[in-house]
This record gives C-alpha cells, sequence and structure tokens, in this order.
C-alpha cells in the first residue's frame, strides 16, 4: 500500500503511523531535496510536538537546517516555503479527528507535490537510502515568522481601505486549532471586530468537531442566529478550509459562494477556471459572463491544482467553499477566503445574504447511497435508464440535461455511492433521487 494519501501521510500514534516513520520521513525529505534548509511547522494536536521533534532529528541528520515555523495554520506554511523558495513539513491531519496525525510535505513553490515527487520520497523511505552526515557537519535549527508573510500576502488579493472603511463585525470558530494563531490577526489588520469561539489552543478539540460540517457547527450556527454577526466564519483543523454563515446566521451554499468568488475575480483579471465535475453548472455562468472557460476534473483539491498548473488557470474551486488562487498559492487557504469574503461584501455595499441571492439559484444535493452491487453495474443501470441524457466518465458517471446533471461516484473510503444531483429546479432534483433511490434498491 503506498505510504501517501490524497493528503500526505496519515493515522493514529502507534497504530499505523509512529516516531520511527516520523523520523524516516524526515530523513527521506532531506534526503530527497537538494536545498539546504527545510521549513517544519506543526498544529497542536497531542502527538505534533512528538512527530515534530522526530522528523527534525530526520532532517537534520540528513544535513539539512531547519527552519522552525511553529504552531501555524498550513497554508501560512505553505506561503513561507513559496516566498523563500524552500521546500517544508507540515505535521498536522486537517480535519481528521483528534487521535489522529500526520506529515505532508510540501514543495518548494508551496503547493502540494505532485504524485512523482511524492513516490520518490516515498522510495527513499522504503529503500533506506537516506544522506547521513558527519558530527561536524550537523545543521543548525532556527526559528522562522511564518504569521507576518502570510497575512501580508492574503491582503495583497484584497482592498484593503474598503474593507477596514467598512468596520466588519465577525463571529470567528478556531476549532481550537492553528488559525487562532493568524485570524484574529488578519480581522485587525482589516479594521474588523470580532467575538471568537474555540479561539484557545487544546488539542483534544473539546468545542467541536474539526471539519467544519453543519452538524459540528451546529451551536456556532445558533449563536450566529440568537446575535447580530455581518458574517460568521469557521475554520477546519489546519486553516486550509473555511465555511461561512450569513448575516442572519444561515450556511452559506459552498457552490454559490466559490462562484460569487470567481465573477469577483474575473472582474479584475481574466483566466479560465477549473472545478471538479461535482459543481455545478452556476460556474458556466460566471464563466460565461466573463467569456471563459471552465475546465472539469474528478473531484478532489490534489487533481484541480495540478490542472491549474497545466493549464496556467486562473481559479479553481471546489462545491464545499474551497478557492485556489494559484498565483497567490496553488492550494485551500481559509484565511485568503474569508478576505475575499470580505472584499467582495465591502467593494459591492451589500449584505452576503443578498449577494448569495443574486446569483441563479442552482441547487446542489449530496446524497451518500450504501454499495450494494459492483459499480460498474449500478453505473450501466442508470446509464440506461437516463440514455436520453449526454454521459461523461470524467470521474464515475455523470448524465447532463440542459444544465441539470446526475453524477455518481465510488466513495474512496467507504462502501458507499456518493450521488450528487444539480438543477435550478427542486422538482427535477427531487424525482431523479426518488428514481434512482429505487433504480438501486431493486
Ligand atoms: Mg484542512
Amino acid at each position: 500500500m503506498p505510504l501517501f494519501g490524497t493528503n500526505g501521510i496519515r493515522g493514529v500514534l502507534n497504530e499505523n503511523i509512529t516516531p520511527e516513520l516520523g523520523y524516516k520521513f524526515g530523513m527521506a525529505v532531506g534526503t530527497f531535496y537538494n536545498d539546504s534548509s527545510v521549513a517544519l511547522a506543526h498544529d497542536n494536536r497531542t502527538t505534533s510536538h512528538l512527530l515534530k521533534n522526530v522528523a527534525e532529528a530526520g532532517l537534520l541528520n540528513s544535513g539539512k537546517n531547519v527552519i522552525d515555523l511553529g504552531m501555524i495554520p498550513t497554508p501560512a506554511a505553505q506561503i513561507y516555503c513559496k516566498l523563500n523558495k524552500i521546500p517544508g513539513i507540515m505535521i498536522t491531519a486537517s480535519h481528521n479527528p483528534p487521535n489522529f496525525n500526520g506529515f505532508k510535505v510540501i514543495a518548494k513553490d508551496g503547493s502540494n507535490p505532485g504524485k512523482t515527487e511524492e513516490s520518490k520520497i516515498e522510495e527513499v523511505m522504503s529503500n533506506g537510502n537516506f544522506n547521513k552526515i558527519q558530527w561536524n557537519s550537523i545543521g543548525k535549527v532556527t526559528t522562522g515568522d511564518a504569521v507576518e508573510p502570510y497575512l501580508r500576502e492574503i491582503i495583497k488579493n484584497v482592498k484593503e481601505e474598503v474593507i477596514r472603511q467598512r468596520h466588519f463585525k465577525l463571529l470567528i470558530d478556531c476549532a481550537n486549532s492553528t488559525t487562532l494563531v493568524t485570524t484574529p490577526l488578519l480581522l485587525r489588520r482589516l479594521g474588523a471586530d470580532y467575538v471568537s469561539v474555540n479561539a484557545n489552543s487544546d488539542g483534544f478539540f473539546p468545542g467541536r468537531g474539526s471539519e467544519p460540517t453543519e452538524e459540528n457547527i451546529k451551536n456556532l450556527i445558533s449563536f450566529a442566529r440568537s446575535t447580530k454577526f455581518d458574517m460568521t466564519v469557521a475554520h477546519d483543523g489546519d486553516g486550509d478550509r473555511a465555511v461561512f454563515l450569513d448575516e442572519r446566521g444561515e450556511m452559506i451554499d459552498g457552490d454559490k459562494f466559490v462562484a460569487i468568488v470567481a465573477d469577483h475575480i474575473l472582474e479584475k483579471k481574466k483566466g479560465d477556471l477549473v472545478f471538479p465535475v461535482a459543481s455545478s453548472f452556476l460556474i458556466d455562468k460566471i464563466a460565461e459572463k466573463h467569456g471563459v472557460k471552465v475546465i472539469r476534473t474528478p473531484v478532489g483539491a490534489p487533481v484541480i491544482s495540478e490542472t491549474l498548473t497545466k493549464i496556467h488557470g486562473l481559479m479553481g474551486g471546489e462545491e464545499n467553499g474551497k478557492v485556489i488562487l494559484p498565483e497567490y498559492l496553488n492550494g485551500g487557504d481559509g484565511g485568503l477566503s474569508l478576505a475575499l469574503a470580505l472584499d467582495i461584501v465591502s467593494s459591492r455595499g451589500q449584505d452576503i445574504s443578498s449577494l448569495i441571492k443574486s446569483v441563479p439559484d442552482y441547487r446542489l444535493r449530496r446524497i451518500k447511497l450504501p454499495l450494494r452491487a459492483d459499480f460498474d453495474e449500478i453505473k450501466s443501470k442508470i446509464k440506461d435508464q437516463y440514455s436520453k441524457m449526454k454521459a461523461d466518465e470524467i470521474d464515475g458517471l455523470r448524465l447532463v440535461e440542459k444544465d441539470n446533471f446526475i453524477l455518481i461516484r465510488k466513495s474512496g473510503t467507504e462502501p458507499a455511492i456518493r450521488l450528487y444531483l444539480s438543477s435550478m429546479n427542486q422538482e427535477w432534483i427531487d424525482s431523479r433521487e426518488r428514481e434512482i433511490k429505487k433504480l438501486l434498491t431493486v
């Protein structure tokens, strides 16, 4: 089994990841890259200190200097690597439960390394051909500040003065983790007042689950509904994602949020967009308006990033609200999303809910169904049932009719099917859901 999953190496301490593995990982990263220094950052999980220290020992023993960036969000570490053109290691398990942790490589341009780069590092780990140094040429450990340059880079993408004049009042939820060192500073810089929850560092994540799902943030939602804020933001553990609530405390649909961001970005600059097949046709409407193309990819942030690099795309995104602006960083960043949300609201002079209402009402329903038969059989059954619709197999099976679509994919993590239905017509979605559920249980 390959060591690297879609987002680095992840597992539970002394079950599937060990201190020995962390040491080897540090050695392998130090051996693979020719650079003299490697940046090292971590989140605040209970095991992060341990894993950071063993990775650091591996880097030192392979002859590298280590720049310790401390406890910061993943995108802050990525920006540091990009600005300094050095590779890095991030110790985090993103939005996984607190018993998990993991290792992520950061490439010299700040992005996630490509599959070939990862498999070469993996090869060094398994063959054990590590660089080893003499006692008298051991590198140094120094500390580096990634927070200040991160905030500066974010703010370059927005109109700081216009945002400051609006004097936003926000509710923020830092998930007891990394964004508590950056989001309050970012908001102060942007002249916003805020009330913060889960903004104390605690590796047990006592406040809520680390992934900002509607279920996990239900207490935040009731707080936002009972109080007056211009907007609410909830981060994930390592800060590469953010979800938003409008001024009434209603959750903002990620699919619509990225569309509004795309519209805003395209007003300033033209370029093609990269979105997965799971995003609705709303993004095509926005692209059409600005005379640019949408390139569709399979689902998942790594393939979106790769495609953005390949086609020199302007922006990528996902229906969960993830925004990728490769010129800034070829990866998601909740801090950037937050700054862009404030930029859009302040420059358009409307509440966020009115802005969301102003775009065509494409709805996207996501349903998880048990996988009871061979996936190829299921695909052909659905294809037969909807033979008049246009089919593509970019990821699973997508069937398109005007701007409605059915998408079915096999889950990568459990025996389940992910069904996506999108249309501007609620009735169309309801009928397809009924039909497909019936078809799959027969
Ligand atoms: Mg994350």
